[in-house]
């Protein structure tokens, strides 16, 4: 990520280009580092299971449509990571704007890598 560094970091840096946007026009940048397991975000959204080698959380798909928003916003947003803050992003492709959690209220993407 090096010549990012010094630059801010929008969404679409991250990931592949994926399915096309009209189809999935929401996508996960999950910031694996910071999960500790709790296991809440399995808890609230089938997106999302835990990884019994890891011990770590692991979306099943990382880009979805409308029907699965609802859901893996919940997810980001009972996250406890990074003191309530969050780990999981859950990301508008079209706007590349953070949805959920969205601690900062400007939509910018929340992530401390
Ligand atoms: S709720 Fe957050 S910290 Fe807990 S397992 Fe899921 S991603 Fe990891």
């Amino acid at each position: 990520m090096s010549e990012l560094d010094a630059e801010v970091q929008t969404a679409s840096d991250y990931g592949g280009e994926g399915p096309p946007v009209e189809e999935k026009p929401y996508k996960i940048i999950f910031e694996a580092n910071a999960c500790f397991g709790a296991g809440k975000c399995a808890e609230v959204a089938h997106n999302w299971e835990m990884d019994i080698a890891s011990g770590m959380a692991k979306p099943k798909s990382y880009y979805f449509a409308e029907e699965e928003l609802a859901e893996n916003v919940r997810a980001a947003e009972v996250c406890p990571a990074k003191k309530g803050d969050g780990c999981i992003h859950v990301v508008d492709r079209r706007t590349d704007e953070e949805l959920a959690p969205d601690p900062h209220g400007d939509g910018t993407l929340s992530v401390d890598w």
